[in-house]
């Protein structure tokens, strides 16, 4: 029994019961099995086993305290596969939980479960190493149950939506789909949408539901539903490992979506573990609600800031995950996102694993004292090695996100050719309400699972009619000059899957729980659109031949020069793509962005150029005129040949 606590501050709390250790949960190997959890509030801690997930008590043993607010019990045995609970005792009342750093758990997450992790290992997974990073970063972002879903793609019934569909080869015997159909466009990155353990699915449910994700559960379990078994508790495990062991041995690295920004429910295990300390409170004591989900987690607290680094290491040691896109990192503070880099840095090489994240929040959130949100106008305050979803170089593109109608650069917007000019220095050089440290910061993108698909959002912009379905010229030369121009600018690169052979969500802005029919990738359609695909495997062929455009350091804004605006909807700029070790053909380079109805002639400067991409191609090779002629809709790029050596 504990006796000397009364209720603290959560500022009393963090002083006086601040714990760095780095053993909380559950600790199995073949000889031992080690429990630690941090309840500096509670009086008794009581853990529960269990021989089955949702079994009787098979053995109720009473917590011994250690030091700072943590409790403790040891058992000289392997628990491998048993599960288990606590029963907090706190203030004449108990109260039970699944344990918050749990490894494992039983279906739909309210018990945990001992895990030897070892034993959750795939074949050769302790040998699995991630494909090296190369001259860019090209994330695709995709969500496990889209991904395979769709008959067509030629995964087996049993895998479809799920893990293992990524360790299939992939192809329906017609043309090549999922892994196969990744490999071939070439991007480095895929981006998962969560696959922590969340609660809006039901994992003992049917396949016909949906949602995307982002409501945590089990921060450190993998989501049940997208395993091919939910019964036992390690079968999501080691599927999640061997979906990524697969992605690595294709060449492709693995970014976890993460939201640290607020839970399911706000009675989350964090919260029945401490009672107020995670969340963030109104001066009224309601709850705070920055995320618009109900909840905000208390980013900048000693401890919440330490569960959230743990976890983020957790999934990068154990799982080789290569990367982390922070949900909502507005909610979250710059001192802690640095923190995780420089670990993250320290621990596997600087720049090694991506880090970035939406520098909003969806309102404001009473923040710590002496921190920092991490908004987009402080991310001169982040690490350069901390990405930002570019939001303005996305709408200056292609027009708002929420207002269908509302046109950017390429579908028919006015007066935008000054910003465009902007945007393709990731801001670095002025336009914007913010001031990046350098591109590195930036992820360049046109569309992702929020709001309309880039197609949807072009019909509705050009059109403004319901047909989706159809092939139409106008709307694919707008969404390929889109792509040049994302394609072309500094910084990251980031596409939503399906983006580049036309995916439509038939005008569903916001499919987050509608059907997986709604949002599954119609393979189908990587056929009807080839060209389109072909266009964008053209743009990252073509991107990683260019060292100059693919710099992201701070002085990168001073290779671009000679911007022009040459007429309503036509510009240019010119890029210097020399690099000290040169490995490109081309030291310079001119872009050619016509948004107009008509084509354009433009001079080609002095030296000898070639054409490098085009309305129709993406990466050629074909010598240049003095004048070239820019088509309707359209960009173009020219190399000059190496004249500096
Ligand atoms: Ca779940």
């Amino acid at each position: 029994m504990r006796d000397d606590i009364a209720m603290y501050t959560n500022k009393e709390l963090d002083e006086k019961y601040h714990y760095d250790g780095k053993d909380l949960g559950v600790h199995c190997t073949e000889t031992e099995t080690v429990f630690k959890v941090w309840s500096p509030l509670a009086k008794k801690l009581e853990l529960r086993l269990y021989r089955e997930g949702d079994g009787k008590v098979w053995l109720n043993k009473e917590m011994q305290p250690a030091e700072n607010g943590v409790w403790q019990l040891a058992f000289p045995e392997s628990l491998h596969g048993m599960y288990y609970d606590y029963l907090i005792w706190r203030d004449g009342e108990a109260v039970e939980t699944a344990d918050p750093y749990a490894t494992g758990c039983n279906c739909n997450g309210d018990r945990s479960m001992v895990v030897n992790l070892r034993l959750t290992d795939p074949p050769g997974f302790e040998a699995d190493v991630s494909p090296k990073r190369g001259e860019e970063q090209i994330v695709y972002e995709l969500h496990i149950k889209d991904f395979s879903y769709d008959k067509d793609s030629g995964v087996k019934e049993a895998y479809r939506g799920k893990y293992l569909a990524f360790t299939v080869p992939g192809t329906n015997g017609e043309y090549p789909t999922c892994m196969e159909y990744l490999k071939n466009l070439g991007v480095t990155h895929v981006h998962l949408l969560p696959f922590f353990d969340y609660g809006s699915v039901n994992e003992a449910g049917d396949e016909k539901q949906y949602n995307w994700g982002y409501d945590p559960v089990n921060y450190n379990v993998p989501e049940g539903s997208y395993a091919t078994d939910t019964t036992d508790g390690t079968v999501r495990i080691r599927e999640c490992k061997q979906m990524i062991q697969a992605l690595h041995e294709n060449g492709i690295r693995v970014v976890m979506d993460v939201v640290y920004n607020h839970t399911y429910r706000d009675d989350s295990w964090l919260q029945r573990m401490v009672p107020g300390y995670y969340y963030r409170y109104e001066e009224d004591g309601s709850l705070s609600n920055g995320s618009a989900c109900g909840n905000d987690i208390a980013a900048g607290r000693a401890m919440v800031d330490n569960y959230i680094v743990d976890s983020v290491m957790y999934w990068a040691k154990e799982y080789h995950v290569d990367g982390f896109r922070f949900d909502l990192m507005g909610l979250l503070t710059v001192e802690l996102m640095n923190r995780i880099r420089g670990e993250l840095d320290r621990e596997f090489g600087v720049g090694e694993k991506m880090m970035y994240g939406e520098p909003w929040s969806a309102d404001d959130s009473p923040m710590e004292d002496g921190t920092r949100a991490a908004l987009k106008k402080n991310a001169c305050y982040l690490d350069d090695g901390i990405g930002i979803f570019s939001d303005d170089t996305r709408d200056v593109i292609k027009g708002h996100v929420f207002y269908g109608e509302e046109p950017g650069f390429v579908n028919g917007g006015e007066n935008l050719e000054n910003l465009v000019l902007h945007a393709v220095t990731g801001w670095k050089d002025g336009g914007a309400e913010f001031c990046p440290k350098s591109c590195a910061q930036i992820m360049n993108y046109i569309s992702a699972h929020d709001n309309y698909t880039l197609w949807d959002k072009l019909v509705l912009s050009m059109h403004g009619d319901n047909d989706f379905s159809s092939y139409r010229e106008d709307v694919l030369a707008a969404n390929k000059l889109a792509a040049f121009i994302c394609f072309t600018s500094q910084g990251n690169l980031f596409l939503q899957a399906g983006e580049e052979f036309g995916r439509t969500k038939f005008g569903e802005g916001n499919s987050y729980c509608s059907s997986p029919e709604i949002n599954m990738l119609r393979w189908h359609q990587t056929v009807e659109f080839k060209e389109l695909v072909s266009y964008y495997q053209g743009l990252i062929r073509l991107r990683k031949k260019l060292p100059g455009l693919c710099d992201k350091s701070p002085s990168a804004v001073s290779r671009i020069h000679d911007k022009k605006i040459h007429k309503d909807g036509v510009v240019s700029f010119c890029l210097n793509n020399c690099v000290k070790e040169h490995r490109g053909q081309w030291d310079e380079l001119l872009i050619v962005y016509n948004a107009s109805s008509d084509s354009y002639m433009v001079d080609v400067p002095e030296g000898q150029w070639v054409i490098l991409s085009d309305n129709s191609e993406a990466d050629c090779e074909r010598m240049a005129e003095k004048e070239i002629q820019v088509h309707a809709s359209s960009g173009m790029l020219l190399g000059r040949k190496v004249e500096c050596v």
